[in-house]
């Protein structure tokens, strides 16, 4: 039961073979006896609601929604009503909202069942899930290595099925990396594609929620459900609702796929290099034409990044003073040392440099030479893409550079801010993307390769991976330890 598809269990849900209760409660049941061991979630609901399951069963006996009765987990940083939404920090740790995130509330409305919150890196910064303010995430393949970041909660709860699906978000990385390190599908859809109201901001230019579940056609589904334009979001994108089209057969000829050969031949992991080339190869096979793709600037896009990303993160995050959001120190006498020691305690060290570094680039003088430097490489970036969106209909490229690194392996931060150096380029054009498993390494850690498609076609992205996986079964294997 635990790997059937989305489809799969609606199937059971709708013949009656399984109930909401049964198939919720089983996952609650996983949530709680592997939360030890693998630490993905902050918070689990302190039991399953019973009124929404009555919804969620009556809406599956209405055949109201495919996803109705399908029990999820959200990233910690959608807010959700009555339910603490922490974000990974110390600042955030008593915040119960008193509303939902417009994702949340769309994936409620499809009759889905929250079972609790994802952990996650503190405010999405961070590419391993050692900067969550609560506990670690670990690697359910090896739980020695880390689930990648900064959705590590909701890539590790679905690789060891302890949900068959989560929300993530994407601001630089952190739905595919994570995904590719746990051997799961993660969608980031186009910038405004998902509503970001009621998500926790980290950089408003890049953010964007998303998917994570075994498959694509899982991905795809949820995604249909939780995106469309919000009035409560003014990036939201005015494009009617998005439909997924699962596709009927693997058959990819007419598809052209880019493949930017020099970023798969700098690749040092041996592993990771042929399985992105096997996979590209069975593209191939399947009827796609290749084309060799060139990104000139995509190597100045972490430099440009790391000055962009901390620069909103300053300021989104200069809302938490203690006073009007966030962690108030205690026994403070005057407002300027009540500000400080709030944001002292509340905030951890990776979040304390970011929001440095952005508050420096972003100051008179320096403003020019970085923050403007970095915008118009920004701008570079997205041109190189439309130049080869102009021959291909899709990119196919590496996610990660390496396989999953051990807990305090990359102690220093910038090694670890290279880690997304593949992942990051579509972030900055705001283009959809995704990680499919594309194998293991010889030690059976897993590998994902990275789909880039053109501005709100997600739908190409998808499909050219459901239709590989129709062929393959690398998303549905398990971790044995959760089998
Ligand atoms: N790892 C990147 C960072 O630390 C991306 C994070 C993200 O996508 N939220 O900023």
């Amino acid at each position: 039961m635990i790997n059937l598809t989305i489809r799969q269990m609606s199937e059971l849900l709708l013949s009656k073979q399984v109930s909401v209760q049964q198939l919720s409660g089983l996952f609650y049941d996983r949530c709680q006896s592997h939360n030890k061991s693998i630490g993905a979630l902050i918070t689990l609901n302190d039991e399953l609601n019973a009124a929404e399951l009555l919804q969620a069963q009556q809406q599956v006996e209405l055949g109201d929604h495919l996803l109705a009765g399908i029990p999820l987990l959200h990233k910690d940083l959608f807010c959700t009503q009555g339910v603490k939404t922490t974000c990974g920090s110390k600042m955030l740790e008593n915040f119960i909202p008193p509303y939902d995130a417009t994702v949340v509330k769309h994936l409620k409305v499809a009759g889905m069942v929250t079972l609790g919150k994802a952990n996650m890196d503190e405010f999405a910064m961070g590419s391993s899930n050692e900067y969550s303010a609560y506990h670690v995430v670990n690697n359910p393949w090896d739980v020695s290595r880390v689930p990648g970041g900064s959705s590590g909660g909701s890539a590790a709860a679905v690789a060891a099925r302890m949900v068959p699906v989560a929300t993530g978000s994407d601001t630089g990385g952190s739905i595919r990396q994570p995904a590719a390190f746990c051997g799961i599908t993660g969608v980031k859809p186009s910038y405004g594609r998902v509503s970001r109201y009621g998500m926790v901001a980290f950089a408003s230019s890049l953010d964007q929620g998303g998917v994570l579940a075994p498959g694509a056609d899982d991905c795809g589904l949820v995604l249909a459900a939780m995106s469309g334009h919000d009035v409560l979001d003014s990036t939201s994108a005015q494009q009617p609702k998005w439909q997924w089209h699962k596709p009927q057969n693997p058959d990819m000829s007419g598809l052209k796929v880019g493949v930017t050969r020099a970023w798969i031949e700098a690749l040092q992991d041996t592993d990771v290099k042929e399985r992105t080339l096997q996979a590209i190869e069975h593209f191939e096979k399947n009827g796609a034409q290749l084309i060799e793709v060139d990104l000139p600037h995509a190597d100045l896009a972490v430099s440009a990044y790391y000055v962009l990303a901390p620069a909103e993160c300053s300021s989104n995050l200069s809302r938490f003073d203690g006073v009007r959001f966030g962690h108030q120190a205690k026994d403070i006498s005057d407002l300027e040392s009540l500000y400080r020691q709030s944001r002292t305690e509340g905030f951890g060290d990776e979040v304390k440099k970011r929001i440095m570094i952005g508050a420096w680039a972003l100051s008179s003088g320096y403003y020019d030479a970085y923050y403007l430097k970095a915008q118009k490489i920004r701008r570079l970036i997205s041109e190189d893409f439309n130049k080869v969106f102009a021959q291909v209909d899709v990119i196919a490229c590496p996610v990660s550079p390496e396989l999953p690194f051990k807990h305090g392996e990359k102690a220093d931060g910038v090694s670890m801010y290279q880690a997304d150096q593949f992942t990051i380029p579509a972030s900055l054009a705001g283009l959809p993307c995704l990680s499919m498993p594309i194998g293991f390494s010889q030690t059976g850690l897993p590998i994902g390769l990275q789909l880039i498609g053109r501005y709100f076609d997600e739908q190409t992205i998808l499909s050219t991976s459901d239709k590989y996986q129709q062929q393959t079964d690398h998303h549905l294997h398990m971790p044995e330890a959760f089998v």
